[in-house]
């Protein structure tokens, strides 16, 4: 398919023209902003889209992540289709939440007790306000890099340089109530030391951008012990992670069990939602029929579609599969094979990096690494390849039928097959000679 000669993307600009007069920006999330413009895409199934000029491509964004059983997997379809005709929305409670919430608390240890919110977004603000709410302490901790949504008190620290909010309108007490620091443990037990305003820790445990800055070896176990220690909340954000690493997301699989966990993404079988889970103490604050500190509940939570009967279908469809641990095995060992091929590219080439990532991911990275190991890559070098050499591998990719998630990265699915990663590692190799012959790659001393 590498050889197929790509089709314009005429349609697609003539999209991208109407919706820069009405949608801000054009765009209806940042992240899908591109330079050349976005293209629109009509139709997606297993690990396959297409784009509205015709084009096909391979996915590795499998929506943001969602979709760990492959796009349109049949047994969702069934479940939304069949929830369709009973209404789509009762803004009242249902059956289906109840057994979605019992899929969530059987797979995740510290799943005592579940509250289901509109968003991932939704999931780690109620998350943290539920900490606050516990611990008695206004301040939370988070690591440098590490993406937790976009509400007021996700932004700071999450983009480089990490001392300065990443937008306008975060008002400057939402800023001041969060404390940034690298994923040092001893600097952790310092700063919660010195800081007594601070009951949270609030971590992304793949490492930063789903993996993309590991974290260092035995950091989580030490986090857990700090946390225990200081008696501060420990926040798992499990957006990614959850249902990926395991059925149970790192907490099961590397059994180390934080006190409240976010979840998002696959717990909703690629619709709207997210979820907070936790333990019973610091989930009871949400319950109004007890009174916290002469409130009921003690801690306010709303959210018109939470969830809804459409999002709990698929989400109990889903989980049925997620919680047999074969899609997690063939999306591993998919993955698996692309870092292999590909770093078996790069070193055909000549060219100095590597690929890595744990579980169902890729990261892509271009410099000079110890041993292939990308360990210790500092947080502010996440996005640290020249502009230039991202665009061109994600450009090159794209043009060949392959598109990526974010940066140089993606994740794969139990949709993907052979043929999709021989497609994807020709497309790889074509790139890379590609940026070769522009004289980008290899990176000079200083690029990385
Ligand atoms: N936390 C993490 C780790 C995420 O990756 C994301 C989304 N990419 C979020 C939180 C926010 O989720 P949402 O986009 O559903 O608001």
């Amino acid at each position: 398919m590498t050889d197929t000669p790509r089709r314009t993307g005429a349609t697609s600009e003539a999209l991208y023209a109407r919706a820069r007069s009405v949608l801000a920006g054009g765009i209806s999330h940042e992240s899908r902003y591109a330079e050349a413009g976005p293209k629109y895409i009509t139709r997606a199934a297993g690990a396959r889209k297409w784009d509205v000029d015709g084009n096909e491509y391979v996915d590795y964004a499998m929506g943001s992540a969602s979709l760990l059983l492959g796009h349109a997997h049949p047994d969702v379809i069934a479940a939304i289709s069949e929830q369709l005709p009973l209404g789509t929305f009762y803004a009242g409670c249902h059956e289906r939440e109840v057994e979605w919430g019992e899929a969530v608390q059987r797979l995740f240890p510290c799943a005592e007790q579940v509250r289901f919110t509109g968003t991932g977004t939704e999931a780690t603000m109620l998350a943290v306000r539920l900490a606050r709410a516990h611990s008695g302490r206004p301040k939370v901790l988070r690591f440098e890099g590490h993406y937790h949504g976009w509400h007021d008190y996700a932004l700071m620290g999450s983009k480089p340089p990490f001392d300065t909010v990443p937008s306008l309108g975060v008002p400057p007490g939402a800023q001041a109530s969060v404390v940034v620091v690298a994923p040092d443990i001893d600097r952790v037990d310092e700063v919660l030391g010195a800081d007594p305003e601070i009951g949270s820790v609030i971590c992304e445990v793949s490492g930063a951008n789903y993996g993309c800055v590991p974290l260092p070896e035995g950091f989580l176990a030490g986090l857990r012990e700090i946390a225990t220690r200081r008696e501060v909340v420990l926040i798992f954000d499990e957006v990614i992670t959850g249902f990926r690493w395991s059925p149970g997301g790192l907490q099961a699989r590397d059994g180390i069990v934080p006190d409240l966990t976010s979840l998002a993404k696959i717990l909703t079988g690629g619709l709207p939602g997210g979820a907070v889970a936790g333990r019973e103490p610091i989930m009871r604050l949400l319950d109004p029929a007890v009174t916290s500190s002469g409130l009921r509940p003690g801690v306010a939570h709303k959210g018109t579609f939470n969830a809804s009967p459409m999002v709990a279908a698929a989400g109990v469809a889903a989980l049925r599969h997620v919680a047999t641990g074969d899609p997690q095995d063939h999306a591993d060992a998919m993955a698996s094979r692309l870092r292999q091929g590909m770093r078996g590219i790069l070193g055909t080439h000549q060219v100095p990096g590597t690929v890595y990532g744990d579980s169902s991911t890729f990261h892509v990275y271009f410099g000079e690494c110890r041993d292939g190991s990308v360990a210790g890559i500092p947080a502010a070098r996440i996005r640290g390849a020249p502009k230039a050499v991202v665009g061109g591998i994600r450009a090159g990719m794209r043009s060949r039928g392959v598109d990526l998630m974010s940066y140089m990265s993606g994740v794969t699915s139990w949709a993907h097959g052979d043929g999709d990663i021989e497609l994807t590692l020709a497309a790889f190799e074509d790139s890379v000679r590609e940026l070769i012959g522009d004289g980008l790659l290899p990176l000079r001393a200083g690029d990385a």
